[in-house]
């Protein structure tokens, strides 16, 4: 299915664990350039290595890096068919950047799926979150812990609480949500992009359930 879809909303909102699920069930490339920082981080390249003192700090990595990883990967050959962008854009000029980019291929973004949930959950969710050092899915260690204690049920790899997800910097990333990401929803508005906003607070399956259905409406 050739489908070009967004994934918004601020952070601990359900973005990655939906997302993954839904690149699977339309069958398209899942990008999401946090799980390509923390790879470049893990790699150790020279971009890892500058995203990671801003990502570290609860701060957005600068637009020109999440841009060029953003290119890099859009321009692979399973990407031109289709895909679900998780995190980006994160800020208007990544916003044009991608409007550009879609305009000169002839494509447009066929939705765009914003999850919002009260701000005091999207803290706890983040505190309690353990991540899969291999496959990137999420467990939450209060709602839904992993079947074996540290270890992913996906892949049976180690789970870990990602750096960024220690109160302080939570705060600060919610923060910098608002200040630079929120006002591209009005970017989108403008610009007669689908949003269709979803209500991220309920059990598993049945947010899953309201997301695809906003993605397939698309
Ligand atoms: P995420 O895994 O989506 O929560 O992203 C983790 C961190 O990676 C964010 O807090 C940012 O520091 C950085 N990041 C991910 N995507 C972007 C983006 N599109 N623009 C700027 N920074 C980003």
């Amino acid at each position: 299915m050739s489908k070009r879809l967004l994934l918004f909303g601020p952070p601990g909102v359900g973005k990655g664990t939906h997302s993954r699920r839904l690149a699977v069930d339309f069958g398209i490339p899942h990008v999401a350039t946090g799980d390509m920082f923390r790879e470049a981080i893990s790699t150790g390249t020279a971009l890892g290595v500058r995203a990671a003192a801003h990502m570290n700090g609860g701060r957005l990595v600068p637009d020109d890096i999440a841009v060029a990883i953003l290119e890099e990967r859009l321009g692979k050959a399973d990407a031109q068919r289709g895909f679900l962008l998780d995190g980006f854009p994160r800020t208007v000029p990544q916003a044009e950047r991608l409007e550009r980019r879609l305009e000169a291929e002839g494509a447009r973004v066929d939705a765009v799926v914003s999850l919002d949930a009260p701000e005091d959950l999207l803290v706890t969710r983040l505190c309690d979150r353990v991540t899969c050092s291999g496959c990137s899915a999420s467990f939450n260690l209060a709602s839904r812990p992993p079947k074996v204690a540290g270890r992913c049920d996906a892949c049976g790899s180690e789970l870990v609480a990602r750096s960024d997800d220690e109160v302080v910097t939570v705060r600060q990333r919610l923060a910098a949500y608002h200040a630079k990401t929120e006002p591209v929803l009005a970017f989108f508005g403008g610009r007669g992009w689908p949003v269709r906003t979803v209500w991220s607070v309920g059990g598993l399956d049945e947010v899953y359930a309201r997301v695809k259905q906003a993605a397939e409406a698309g």
